[in-house]
């Protein structure tokens, strides 16, 4: 667990419900061919639909459709074969159009259900509400002159899908699993890349808190959270002001907050707006959306392994616990790293050396798994030198330390170094008969019951082959001889 606000602080119960916008994979925007590169000069991606000119028509883009669909099914939800599109109005300077187009009534997607793990070992389901598809709004740009703002309509009508989950997240570590399992998901299937970094995905993060067994409270709304750090620190935030506030005897009163990341805190941006504040009615520049059920049928059969099959097929195939199969299959480098280290060798040790040392090794260096020293094809090798007894697993923990530090293979390490294991049993025989003539007393102690002291037997004689000497022939050398 980490140290974050968890479920039941007290008497109080907190309550989760996450609002995610995944932008969608697409070369070009929902409703216009202009491009959706990151990164490109301002205003070099913006058509006249997009800067929304007087008499400018939209025109869907079928991929956009096809990306929902599947993200979707990749959340086992229901696809609604018809939708229809809305018009969500308010004023942004960053907003020519002075509404969003967005699904309100009936959006594309209905409910679904996605399954998270948590550092405890546990899993939990959380529902889905509903996915609906929207056009993204301009960027307002406050820091390039001291007195005037600038807007960059490229990000204007790039397609998001809105993933709107059930009020059924109850702490900080909950919230950010979901965030990542989310993050995965789309990942997998290639709908969104994920990166929060960069925006094209971002998290408002709804909190309320209640007494153990009463309705729900009055939630706040804090926008914009743009890492999976952040939504477990503004989840931490919120509940705690919330109870300090109500065991105070205020009232808290449904508000959107902006998240500082500065000092992990939250404040109040504008005092919450209803549904009907925006005006919606379904766009007449629109007809409703109509898919059929083969066109839904066709995606599903050419979808990906995802990561909670993945993740089931890890723990049976190769003996995975929960939580380390969910974070091997959580990210794709990392499960295709794993799998091709495990491809012919086996599982038990292809899983201790990835899921343990490796990742063990690259937190310490935060490395992610694509700019890890070792490649897949070198920690294999080593794998496969304590398969054929070249070297013992404990040599093997510094062989693999030396690999981190040099890029060098493991055999190369073993040669120049003399690792390789003693396995010459006539060898090791003179080494134990050695070991028990100059320990005449401890052997006296063991023999007389002292049942522990065997591992000092086992210690002297590694010691004398500096570790390298095969503990299997050793342990079998020493009963024969004191046992
Ligand atoms: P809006 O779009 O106006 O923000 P929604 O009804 O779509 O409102 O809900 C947004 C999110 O708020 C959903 O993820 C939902 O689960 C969550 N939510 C609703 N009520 C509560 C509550 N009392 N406490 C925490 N989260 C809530
Ligand atoms: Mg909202």
């Amino acid at each position: 667990m980490s140290n974050l606000i968890q479920g039941k602080t007290g008497e109080w119960e907190i309550v989760i419900g996450l609002e995610v916008h995944a932008q969608v994979i697409a070369k070009s925007k929902l409703f216009s061919g202009s491009a959706t590169t990151f990164g490109s000069d301002a205003n070099t991606q913006v058509s006249l639909v997009d800067a929304a000119m007087p008499g400018m028509l939209p025109v869907i883009n079928e991929y956009c459709i096809e990306q929902a669909v599947r993200t979707g099914l990749g959340l086992g939800a229901k696809i609604n074969l018809t939708s229809v599109f809305e018009r969500k109005n308010y004023f942004y300077a960053d907003l020519p159009q002075g509404y969003q187009i967005s699904q309100q009534e009936i959006p594309i997607v209905g409910e679904g259900e996605i399954e998270i793990e948590l550092p405890d070992g546990t899993s939990r389901n959380i529902g889905i509400e509903r996915l609906h598809m929207e056009q993204d709004a301009g960027k307002s740009i406050h820091d390039k002159h001291p007195t005037r703002s600038y807007i960059d309509l490229n990000r204007s009508g790039n397609c998001l899908m809105e993933i709107v989950s059930k009020p059924d997240m109850r702490s900080a570590d909950e919230a950010m699993a979901y965030v990542a399992k989310l993050r995965a998901i789309v990942r997998a299937l290639e709908t969104c890349d994920g990166n929060m970094d960069e925006g094209s995905m971002r998290c408002d993060v709804n909190v309320s808190v209640r007494k153990i067994g009463d309705e729900l409270g009055t939630r706040r709304e804090v926008k914009n959270v743009n890492s999976i750090r952040s939504v477990g620190q503004a989840v931490d935030y919120e509940a705690r002001d919330q109870i300090r506030m109500i065991e105070a005897g205020e009232k808290v009163t449904q508000q959107t907050m902006l998240f500082n990341a500065d000092d992990s805190t939250t404040r109040p941006m504008r005092s919450k707006e209803d549904a009907h504040d925006y005006r919606y009615f379904p766009d007449p520049d629109l007809l409703p959306l109509v898919i059929s059920q083969q066109y839904v049928d066709a995606i599903n059969e050419n979808l990906p392994e995802l990561p909670d099959a993945k993740k089931h097929r890890f723990m049976q195939e190769y003996g995975m616990k929960l939580y380390d199969a969910s974070i091997i299959a959580g990210d794709k480098p990392r499960a295709e790293y794993f799998e091709r280290v495990a491809k012919g060798r086996d599982p038990k040790l292809s899983v201790t050396w990835v899921t343990t040392e490796l990742m063990g090794a690259l937190n310490k260096l935060a490395l992610s798994i694509d700019k890890s020293p070792v490649s897949s094809e070198q920690l294999g090798e080593l794998i496969d030198l304590i398969s054929d007894n070249t070297i013992s697993g404990r040599i093997a923990k510094d062989v693999f330390a030396e690999m981190l530090d040099t890029g060098k293979s493991a055999s190369n390490i073993v040669e120049e170094k003399g690792l390789k294991q003693v396995t010459d049993t006539g060898a090791l025989e003179t080494l134990v008969d050695e070991v028990i003539a100059e320990n005449p007393d401890v052997v006296a102690n063991y023999q007389s019951g002292k049942d522990k002291l065997f591992g000092f037997f086992v210690g002297q004689v590694m010691k004398k082959t500096q570790g390298k000497a095969n503990p299997a022939i050793v342990n079998e050398l020493l009963k024969k001889k004191i046992g």
